[in-house]
């Protein structure tokens, strides 16, 4: 076997040992608080559908229709012919939703972190990145040629002092708006202001604050309150919250003309299906037309913090529909996640490299397809579960 091969396949044997080797699961329903696998059913808190719009009936229905007019495959790219009426108007929406000029759609948002790096910066610039950001930033960061400054979580006075520090043409701050296995935000006011003293721009990423955040679901922008001129970058994604696909940059008319003009992940690859784009904007007419589910996935994460404190689960700080539970060694969160399959409940366990060494959670997502009865159940087999590995604990200290 080539050398390649088998270094590769030696990763693959240290990944089982370390206890960190994923495997997929294949459903066959749809995504909602029920899937089904394996034949078997299972309550779901892992997905991040936090409205329940990705079975909604609008948005396939939506999808059909466009079918009839645009067929399955956008042909080409956006800058090609593979730009359709369904796209622009989805673009408009993202515009005036958000506030900005101008959206971007792009086939992903790992795509669209890729490109907003790369077209703004190069060699002699800096880009400063909170430690816990996204795999899709990071990578978008080594890609630009800048030089990649990465701070510790939320800390402003470590920011403060790397961008003292940096000598360097221009200045990219960038953060997700949520962080996606803490469910904690990043101060996007106080960044906005050391942006604007810095002279840096600010870049979020609110891939799981967008739908679900702000007073109308525009997401983090909203919720802090943040304009154009304060936020001048805002990624969102439509697979999330909006139950959908794709995801979108909104910003001023020249960062999104550059994007068009210079942006490689959004030049070179072929457009989402027009289907695509016609469901996205069925699940956001959805989010406005149905402000309840918001309230109700809010309500459903407070009753899940109150419970959990009460039983001392051990919650991490978050508001949002992620609620990780810490368990520190990968054994332990996939011996509680293996323990609560088995009583038909799917909580993933997030291991390193995702979240950092002893870090390993269950993150746990709650909806808006939930209810009380689902989380009560949850609850129930996580007491049960974790006193029975603390007590494992106590033994071992009491030999
Ligand atoms: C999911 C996610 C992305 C990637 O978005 P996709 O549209 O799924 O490619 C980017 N950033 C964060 C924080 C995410 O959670």
């Amino acid at each position: 076997m080539s050398f390649l091969l088998q270094r590769l396949k030696g990763g693959l044997q240290d990944r089982a040992q370390q206890q960190l080797y994923r495997r997929r699961k294949s459903l066959s329903s749809p995504q909602g608080a029920l899937i089904s696998v394996d034949g078997k059913s299972l309550l779901n808190f892992s997905s991040n559908d936090y409205l329940g719009l990705a079975n909604h009936p609008d948005l396939a229905h939506r999808a059909n229709v466009s079918l009839k007019r645009f067929g399955f495959g956008a042909g080409a790219s956006h800058l090609v012919s593979g730009h359709s009426d369904l796209h622009r108007e989805l673009e408009e929406f993202l515009a005036r939703l958000t506030g900005r000029d101008r959206a971007l759609l792009f086939p992903s948002g790992f795509a669209a972190n890729l490109a907003v790096q790369q077209v703004l910066l190069r060699k002699g610039d800096a880009v400063f990145h909170d430690r816990l950001n996204h795999a899709s930033l990071l990578d978008g960061a080594q890609l630009s040629g800048a030089r990649l400054l990465r701070f510790a979580h939320n800390d402003l006075a470590h920011l403060n002092q790397r961008l003292k520090g940096a000598d360097a043409e221009g200045k990219l701050i960038a953060v997700d708006a949520v962080y996606s296995m803490d469910g904690d935000l990043a101060p996007l006011a106080e960044l906005a202001n050391i942006a604007e003293r810095e002279g840096a721009l600010l870049m979020a990423d609110d891939a799981h604050g967008f739908g679900v955040l702000g007073k109308n679901g525009a997401g983090s922008a909203e919720y802090w309150g943040l304009d154009q001129q304060q936020l001048p970058i805002l990624m969102g994604t439509l697979g999330k919250a909006i139950g959908s696909y794709g995801a979108f940059i909104a910003g001023s008319e020249a960062l999104i003309e550059g994007l068009i003009q210079f942006a490689r992940p959004y030049i070179y690859t072929t457009a989402l299906p027009a289907s695509v784009a016609a469901a996205s904007l069925a699940g956001l007419e959805l989010l406005q037309k149905e402000p309840e589910r918001r309230t109700k996935l809010h309500s459903l994460v407070a009753y899940f913090r109150e419970a959990a404190d009460e039983l001392n689960l051990p919650l991490m700080s978050s508001d949002t529909a992620i609620q990780p539970l810490l368990l520190g060694s990968s054994e332990n969160a996939l011996k509680v996640a293996e323990a609560i399959a088995a009583q038909g409940i799917y909580v993933p366990a997030i291991r390193p490299p995702t979240v950092p060494v002893n870090s390993a959670r269950l993150r746990i997502t709650i909806t808006a397809d939930h209810e009380i009865e689902h989380i009560d159940r949850l609850l129930d087999a996580l007491a049960e579960q974790l006193s029975r590995i603390n007590k494992v604990v106590d033994d071992e200290y009491a030999q």
